[in-house]
């Protein structure tokens, strides 16, 4: 793997830096305070061609390599987790899963419009009882004629109150366990899906996170996506790409925690000396330094794997579990750099912990990325 990046890479790595300081870093506390992201952000990096990296341009994507994906979520990260995960989800779980497993009608009906910014998609796993056991959810979907009857629930569905389609997954036939599992593009004003916004999360306040009930939801059986059965297979090779995304995103939260503890460690004097002269401090910095560097370098391996076909999900879970961790810690090493001033959200280190915290629980927590690196190596599955 060639760890210089191309000259097109460089490029787009400079426009998403420019983007967050100009688009994002202005508005991040009031956004954090005021639990809203301002949603114009959402069409800004559509007209950009963030919506639409790696997605074929035929469908209005802005194709580019999953390297340059990630140096984009990594800066996007790096400005605003909740900004970050907007994009992780609507195109990484939801466009380019239509991408790669849509037919032709749903990858012209949605692609376009999702790329564009001027729609949002949402994933919808998670149910209330089942979290990381997805593979025996119960909502239910049940075939009338040319239709599919949907009810049931499902919990902590980011972008879920925006959203104007949601890939869903539910279950099709009473076979136990992921088998009996199918996936459907659901537009989110059919008539009985309901969204209740879930509110006191402690980081990504600024994002639209929603409980999304289905109450006797009609949708064509066009609404399918991929055959009846292999939906969980769809949600695990999307949650397979989407770890690598939040791993680029965690690398951009350390790296924020990184280039806030050295500013603050040189302007801060205590015993008539700048902090950042003290032995301690310097230990704080160099331990996130090499969060960031390994982080980095397991997320662009997952990227140069993908990029040239070779299985990636082992990787990407190594990545992931890695990276969720090294921004947890990075953040709290930057925290203590900031003393009593990090408590304070006047000063980004204390969001910063706050939104890193939800990276070793969501699309997989580190216990059970930790089972799926575990299987890979033993071949024994603990599911
Ligand atoms: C802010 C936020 C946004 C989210 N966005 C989405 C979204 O867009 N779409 C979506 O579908 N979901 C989403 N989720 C859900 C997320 O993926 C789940 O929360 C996660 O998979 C964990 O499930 P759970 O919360 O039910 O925890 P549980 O599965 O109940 O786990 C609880 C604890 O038990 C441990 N555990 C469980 N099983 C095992 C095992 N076999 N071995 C060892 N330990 C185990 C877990 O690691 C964890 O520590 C989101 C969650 C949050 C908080």
């Amino acid at each position: 793997m060639n760890l210089e990046l191309s000259e097109e890479q460089e490029a787009v790595r400079r426009l998403a830096k420019d983007f967050v300081a100009r688009e994002i870093a202005p508005h991040v506390v009031a956004w954090d305070r005021a639990e809203n992201v301002d949603r114009s952000i959402v069409k800004k990096l559509g007209s950009v061609g963030f919506l639409g990296l790696t997605v074929p341009e035929e469908y209005g994507g802005s194709g580019g390599d999953h390297l340059t994906y990630c140096l984009v979520t990594e800066e996007l990260g790096r400005g605003d987790s909740s900004v970050r995960g907007i994009v992780s989800v609507s195109l990484g779980l939801v466009a380019k899963t239509i991408a790669a497993r849509g037919d032709e009608e749903q990858k012209r009906h949605w692609l376009p419009r999702l790329t564009a910014g001027e729609a949002i998609g949402c994933f919808g796993l998670t149910e209330p009882g089942t979290g990381s056991d997805a593979g025996n959810l119960t909502t239910r979907a049940v075939r009338d004629g040319d239709d599919y009857v949907i009810n049931g629930s499902k919990m902590f569905i980011t972008n879920g109150t925006w959203a104007d389609v949601v890939l869903l997954f539910a279950r099709t036939n009473d076979t136990p366990g992921h088998r009996g599992i199918s996936a459907f593009l659901v537009p989110t004003d059919t008539p009985g899906l309901g969204r209740r916004t879930i509110h006191g999360k402690l980081g990504l306040r600024g994002q639209a996170t929603a409980e999304v009930v289905l109450e006797d939801v009609r949708v064509p059986a066009s609404a399918l996506m991929g055959p009846e059965g292999k939906g969980f297979s769809i949600a695990m090779s999307a949650l397979a790409k989407g770890r690598m995304s939040v791993a680029a995103g965690c690398v951009g939260i350390a790296q924020a925690a990184l280039d806030a503890a050295v500013g603050y460690a040189a302007e801060r004097e205590q015993f008539g000396k700048s902090i950042a002269s003290y032995q301690l401090v310097q230990e704080l910095i160099s331990d996130i330094a090499v969060d960031v560097d390994a982080a980095r370098l397991l997320t662009w391996r997952v990227a140069d794997l993908v990029d040239r076909g070779e299985d990636f999900a082992t990787a990407a879970s190594k990545a992931k579990l890695f990276a969720s961790e090294a921004a947890v810690r990075a953040a709290n090493n930057a925290l203590q750099v900031f003393g009593g001033y990090g408590y304070i959200d006047e000063y980004p280190v204390g969001k910063l912990l706050r939104d890193a915290r939800v990276m070793t629980l969501y699309e997989g927590t580190s216990q059970i990325q930790k089972l799926i690196i575990g299987r890979a190596l033993t071949g024994v599955s603990a599911f």
